[in-house]
């Protein structure tokens, strides 16, 4: 049985009171419920208050960045001692907006994953493709490249814990959703990719989110899909019934994992 985690990724949105309130009203709905582990990504200038307010519940708090350095000359980054001294053991790595607008490579990816790794921060990894790589029939060429660099030099010993969020980039705050079967056939390609690297009990454990305009109203169907195992979401974390009513439909999901 794979685990199932459903991320809420808040981007640069919210102060950190309202953050608060969002955060312990959404524990609190949640009480009680092992599944889906919820993580929960608030800005940086949050972190520490949220997770403050949610150290008696079971949501995780996570970091939206991580530098693979120790300390430095490196204006506006975080470093993975800096998140451990204030409790955080979660990052997301290589979001697309990231990739997109601060010049994140699958280079970069890798030694930030490398380095979380390496100081027991659980990496929630982005890949995914563009609209012209998709429709220059690139996709898979595409995720491959990603999870060959960005998991470049991480070993099996350390991979523990490697979360993927599957995320096309033309449905990233978008309205555009993949289909259940995109997502199914996105998932099960980089399934067998980390399995090739990893090897098959590791993929079979590895947790692929979907990532990509999922909401209260489209995260059914695509939670059914095998080889989803949960979502990160961007948007609809923001608004406490819809970011519930998606993991809820998460923890209606039957696991079953897929052979491989
Ligand atoms: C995200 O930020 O990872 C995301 C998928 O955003 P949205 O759900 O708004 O598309």
């Amino acid at each position: 049985m794979r685990e199932i985690i459903v991320a809420g990724n808040w981007k640069m949105n919210t102060l950190p009171w309202e953050g608060v309130e969002l955060a312990r009203s959404l524990a609190l709905s949640n009480k009680g419920h092992v599944s889906p582990l919820i993580v929960l990504c608030p800005p940086a200038t949050h972190l520490f208050l949220i997770k403050s307010a949610l150290r008696d519940t079971s949501v995780v708090v996570a970091s939206q960045n991580i530098h693979w350095e120790h300390s430095g000359a490196f204006t506006g980054e975080i470093s993975a001692d800096m998140l451990l001294s204030i409790g955080i053991s979660w990052a997301i790595i290589g979001h697309s907006e990231r990739r997109q607008y601060f010049g994140e490579t699958d280079q970069t990816v890798n030694q930030r994953t490398k380095r979380a790794i390496e100081a027991g921060i659980r990496p929630i990894v982005c890949i995914g493709e563009t609209l012209a790589e998709r429709d220059s029939g690139q996709t898979f060429s595409v995720l491959e490249r990603q999870i060959d660099v960005g998991l470049k030099d991480v070993h099996v010993t350390g991979y523990g814990g490697v979360v993927i969020a599957y995320e096309p980039v033309w449905a990233i705050g978008t309205g555009r959703t993949a289909s259940p079967e995109q997502a199914q056939e996105a998932h099960a390609f980089i399934r067998a990719e980390i399995g090739r690297h990893f090897g098959h009990e590791i993929a079979a454990k590895t947790v692929i989110q979907y990532g990509g305009s999922v909401n209260e109203i489209n995260a059914a169907s695509l939670m059914v899909c095998p080889d989803v195992d949960g979502a990160l979401v961007g948007g609809a974390s923001l608004t406490l019934a819809k970011f519930n009513t998606i993991i809820e439909s998460a923890r209606n999901k039957r696991i079953k994992p897929l052979p491989i």
